[in-house]
């Protein structure tokens, strides 16, 4: 019986009344026009929140990574690195410049980029003499990668390390905030991330002249004149002032949303945590991830259910959940690219894709919203076990 209530989706854009005001502000003073005053504040407030010593608002986070990559000299043919557990955004701005991506599986503490596989890919790639320019490292579920280690194995091969902390703005690894751990960072501010613009990213960095150049690209590379003059190729990227005032707004609520986020993190946890054969992701010490989604493992073995029932079961009452991210080194797309798993008898990206299940997580999900998930969930798991016991009795 379809359920009498609003669906439940899985991270939808949470708005509060900064927005509104913020929103209102900008269209009463005419600044509709790409560029304005609320361009220039967001970026000083990101940049000022996270550490960094400037920041490029542009029309979303892949095109934030797009620019890394052309920031990072990365030419067609050139290898880079890029985590294979991630959405297929992290390695689009790769082919964009017609290099050839190499995927990194992850490691388990972190589920990111593990750094021995990271070691032995930048190993094998200097001895063919075909080194990367660069390497996209993504911060999954707003979990840091290992960046103390990948950031030190980047350097010493001297590859360029663009952190993709699209789900991680808030996120903290050894103290510091997540995007500004790598040369250059990236951040998302579409609908599902844990601020939103409805569309839009940021790239920082505390390489302040890169930054100018990548500014100058996304404004189609317009050369100083008064005719307009273009020696470089351009893109249109830039951010509009409207949606700037509308990050702002969601940026003075960073904290609290990332808070929220991570409580109904810890909720699920104290509620499905006993059931058998769940597993939830970790979180690495010393680290603080904004669990942008709550993402689990079920071993079917032990838990007599698997990811699929779970999903089933919650797409039956309107619950929206979905699979872990489907490794990128199994995407069509992606056929015949290199790829280097975890070890040679175990890849970590395709047991997590084969088990994991993210739960709705968004910050503005009511308690009374989350019961109705975990409650479907402990049913399937009721159920499952009882037709075991029942098959058991048979026997
Ligand atoms: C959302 C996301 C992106 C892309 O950001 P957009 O703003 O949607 O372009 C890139 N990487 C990861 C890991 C993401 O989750």
């Amino acid at each position: 019986m379809p359920a009498l209530r609003r669906k439940i989706y899985l991270s939808p854009p949470h708005l509060d009344v900064n927005e509104l005001k913020m929103i209102h502000e900008a269209l009463q003073s005419n600044w509709i026009a790409p560029l304005g005053p609320h361009v220039d504040r967001f970026e000083q407030e990101i940049a000022a929140s996270v550490g960094a010593k400037g920041a490029v608002a542009l029309s979303s986070g892949t095109a934030a990574i797009h620019l890394a990559l052309r920031l990072a000299g990365v030419q067609p043919n050139d290898k880079v690195l890029c985590s294979t557990l991630t959405f297929v955004a992290s390695a689009n701005p790769i082919l964009y410049e017609r290099a050839v991506p190499v995927f990194i599986d992850s490691e388990p503490d972190s589920w990111n980029m593990c750094p021995s596989a990271l070691a032995r890919a930048c190993a094998d790639l200097e001895r063919r003499g075909e080194l990367p320019k660069a390497a996209v490292v993504v911060d999954l579920y707003g979990q840091s990668a290992n960046m103390t280690e990948i950031t030190r194995i980047c350097s010493h091969y001297g590859i360029v390390v663009i952190e993709d902390a699209a789900e991680a703005l808030g996120a903290l690894h050894s103290g510091k905030a997540c995007g500004t751990l790598g040369d250059f960072g990236i951040y998302s501010f579409n609908g599902n991330k844990i601020i939103t613009t409805s569309g839009g990213g940021m790239l920082v960095s505390d390489d302040t002249e890169a930054l100018e150049r990548a500014r100058f690209w996304a404004l189609q590379a317009r050369d100083p004149a008064r005719h307009y003059e273009h020696s470089q190729l351009g893109f249109n990227y830039r951010l509009s002032n409207l949606l700037a005032s509308v990050g702002r707004g969601q940026l003075v609520n960073l904290d609290r949303k990332v808070m929220l986020r991570r409580q109904i993190f810890q909720r699920y946890v104290d509620r499905l945590s006993h059931l058998p054969g769940v597993s939830f992701m970790p979180e690495t010490i010393g680290d603080r991830s904004t669990r942008w989604l709550t993402a689990l493992t079920v071993d079917q073995a032990e838990a007599n259910v698997s990811n699929i029932d779970l999903l089933n079961a919650l797409e039956r009452v309107d619950i929206e959940a979905r699979p872990v991210w489907k490794p990128l080194h199994r995407q069509p797309l992606f056929d015949g690219y290199a790829y280097y798993p975890y070890s040679e008898e175990q890849s970590v990206s395709d047991e997590l894709f084969s088990q994991g299940i993210c739960l709705p997580s968004g910050s503005g999900l009511t308690e009374e919203e989350q019961n109705e998930v975990i409650d479907t969930i402990l049913e399937v798991f009721e159920k499952g076990n009882q037709a075991f016991r029942q098959k058991g009795d048979w026997r």
